[in-house]
């Protein structure tokens, strides 16, 4: 048996024993009471207690707990039985219903025993309070309020609430392995009002039973709509703050209890505190392949893994998607934290049956630790996603935050904001980079590079603000623009009879899109361009993240007509095996060997062994970079298709592209030829 476990066991144990042992208490000792001559009413009191404790209202609770032991309406009519007939009179009307409850609802017996024994306790804890505060210990005598009852018919209210919620709260969170007193803590908050305004009916209920009983099945009606909107409301609450598929909280409702957790943190040198997020791997893949109805399925048994694999005072949440979160209160170590992340990692790793279909997911998972790497909620979350999205590059699995691998230092914050709103005010240009063909001598193709017109940075190269907004969330809105802009540029160009094909550079994130075909073509179609126009060039190791997936985007935009090219060839780690299966038509050979393939033996192989294999595989080979003569007579020799570089032309702004493009293929086309590097 699990720790936790046996004191849930001991608590049940305990809670019904003394239960039982204060009804006998109560049962035995004086009953100072009118019931004498109320006996109608009281029968008829527990009549609405038994109906109140059989229609309950049960409230989802924490975590997907739907354990009841809510105070149901029959508190008010037990409450007004303490009154009228003593503790003895109101634990028994009370006990009775309970079982009859627990016994309609085939509730185990020790569940049932718990229930008989935290209501006795709740009743004596309000007779406790009514004897020692009321000196007559009889209230409401014969029906009449009088000024000297209120005091403790208030303070006898809040002892049976108080003492009723508190139990509540403690096995709650005994059986969620929670913190008992925020267990507690919420269960008085989340039933005050509820339970304060039933039990304030009690007084009413009394003295309308003393002076006509046929009026009392009416006092349920008011009970039943304060409960029905009560509920209503609770459930609203709980709803906004829990997430409805695996029932955790969400993205709120942790922001809220970390921010709490951090507050009551130890604060001893070296204590902190932990935030792991984590992200399925392929999740989006068996979501699109096999249907969010199994995407769903998944997600449920992934929730209850996470859930399980760490403690129970642990927060747990899910942020939506297959993003999920905990937070640590009290961490030893930063090895301690990697260990627990490892556990995750582990839970999560086995295979998921999901109607017959056996699925396999693995989590990446970035940790933030505070204080080191933040001491707020937002800033630590943000920089565990950061790792995360280090876990995920590097496939490490799991990664602790660090800082000189985030690119969201304080100068590229503010860069990032304003990149924001360059996209949507268009101070985003695009430059031109043609190359050649070897053989014809034509220019045929240009590569569209994107430019950032800074107000005050002036123009802002890619390499300094692409990688941030693949970070970010803002590479979509970015490739979208430049794909828009270069597709109506080869579109305005053809119109006034400049044939250029024009390629764009693909983000690992838009090549995951797969919704890009679509697009594309939408594109195409607005622009009235035919798809042989346009080229996308992309990477090795983009196409390597997710090749399964990188093939479903890739396949409709080869079908379509769309050039496809694999740039900066060479630098990644590709099987070549794997590429022959792509539908590109074209290598584009890194720079880096292009620059040293004329001084380095090695490099000199690389690329004529590429041009090789390429024309093995029916592709054609672009040299990137070609800065010299040298080069270009070299790449030449071995037969390379295209040239690429600034040797040909630094990339350039449309306007004087267009106006340097005859003289470009002037020089080009006849040999000897003449450079003119700029
Ligand atoms: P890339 O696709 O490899 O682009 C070639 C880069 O090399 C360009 O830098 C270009 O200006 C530069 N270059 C061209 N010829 C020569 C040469 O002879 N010598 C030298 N030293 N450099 C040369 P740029 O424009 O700064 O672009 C850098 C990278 O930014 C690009 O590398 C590409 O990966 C990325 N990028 C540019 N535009 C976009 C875009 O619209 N979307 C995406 N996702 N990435 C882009
Ligand atoms: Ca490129
Ligand atoms: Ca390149």
């Amino acid at each position: 048996m699990r720790r936790g476990d046996r004191a849930l066991h001991a608590y049940v144990g305990s809670v019904s024993l003394l239960g039982f042992a204060a009804l006998l208490v109560m049962m035995l000792g004086p009953s100072a009471s009118f019931v004498e001559g109320h006996l109608p009413q009281v029968l008829m009191l527990t009549a609405c207690t038994v109906l109140g404790e059989l229609r309950p209202v049960r409230l989802a609770r924490r975590e997907g707990a739907n354990s009841g032991g809510s105070v149901t309406t029959s508190t008010a009519f037990a409450f007004a039985i303490l009154v009228m007939a003593g503790p003895a009179a109101a634990a028994v009307s009370l006990g009775l219903a309970t079982l009859i409850a627990d016994l309609h609802g085939r509730k185990r017996w020790y569940k049932a025993t718990y229930n008989l024994g935290q209501y006795s306790l709740s009743v004596a804890g309000a007779a406790l309070v009514i004897a020692w505060l009321s000196p007559t210990a009889v209230l409401l005598d014969g029906g009449r309020v009088r000024t000297d009852d209120v005091v403790p018919l208030v303070a006898a209210c809040a002892a049976f609430f108080v003492v009723n919620s508190s139990l509540v709260g403690v096995v709650i969170s005994l059986a969620q392995r929670a913190s008992v007193l925020r267990g507690v803590r919420d269960e008085l908050l989340s039933q005050a009002a509820v339970d304060g305004l039933l039990l304030g009916l009690a007084p009413v209920v009394v003295v309308v039973a003393v002076h006509n009983l046929a009026l009392i099945p009416f006092l349920l009606l008011p009970v039943a709509a304060i409960y029905m909107s009560a509920r209503a409301s609770l459930e609203k609450e709980l709803q906004a703050l829990h997430d409805a598929l695996t029932g955790l909280p969400n993205r709120t409702l942790f922001r809220d209890r970390a921010i709490e957790g951090m507050a009551t943190a130890r604060l001893d040198a070296g204590a902190m505190s932990a935030v792991l997020l984590i992200d399925l791997d392929r999740f989006k893949e068996i979501n699109d392949t096999l249907g969010h109805h199994i995407g769903d399925l998944l997600l449920k048994e992934v929730g209850p893994r996470v859930r399980g694999s760490v403690r129970g005072d642990d927060i747990v949440a899910r942020f939506g998607g297959d993003e999920f979160a905990i937070f640590i209160r009290d961490v030893e170590s930063p090895e301690l934290a990697l260990q627990i992340a490892g556990q995750v990692r582990t839970a999560l790793a086995d295979p998921y049956v999901v109607e017959d279909l056996q699925l396999h997911v693995e989590g990446s998972i970035g940790i933030a630790l505070a204080p080191d790497h933040g001491t707020d909620i937002d800033t630590l979350l943000q920089r565990a996603d950061v790792a995360m999205y280090m876990a995920k590059e590097t496939h490490s699995g799991s990664r602790l935050y660090t800082p000189d691998t985030d690119p969201n230092s304080r100068r590229r914050l503010t860069l990032l904001s304003d990149l924001r709103s360059a996209i949507e005010n268009h101070h985003l240009i695009l430059h031109y980079q043609p190359k050649a063909d070897f053989r014809s001598g034509r220019i045929s193709d240009v590569e569209a590079l994107v430019r950032w017109v800074h107000p005050e940075l002036g123009l802002v190269p890619p390499n300094d603000f692409i990688p941030l907004a693949e970070r970010s969330g803002l590479i979509a809105p970015l490739t979208e623009y430049v794909l828009k802009e270069a597709i109506g540029r080869a579109a305005d160009w053809r119109a006034r009879g400049i044939d250029l094909r024009v390629a764009v550079n693909l983000s690992v994130r838009s090549l995951m899109d797969l919704d890009l075909p679509n697009r594309v073509a939408e594109m195409l179609l607005d622009a009235d361009l035919p798809a042989s126009f346009l080229a996308l060039e992309i990477t090795e190791s983009t196409v390597m993240a997710d090749p399964v997936r990188a093939m479903r985007v890739l396949q409709p935009l080869a079908d379509m007509g769309v050039r496809l090219s694999i740039d900066d060839f060479g630098t990644g780690y590709s099987s070549l095996a794997y590429l022959r299966q792509l539908p590109i038509s074209e290598l584009k050979i890194d720079r880096s060997f292009i620059s040293a393939m004329t001084t380095s033996e090695n490099d000199a192989v690389i690329v004529r062994s590429t041009v090789e294999m390429a024309k093995n595989l029916g592709l054609e080979t672009v040299a990137e970079g070609v800065e010299t003569p040298e080069e270009e007579a070299a790449l030449e020799r071995l037969g390379c298709d295209y040239l690429q570089g600034y040797l040909l032309s630094r990339p350039l702004p449309a306007d004087e592209l267009e106006v340097a493009l005859p003289e470009l293929e002037r020089i080009w086309a006849p040999h000897p030829r003449q450079w003119s590097a700029p």
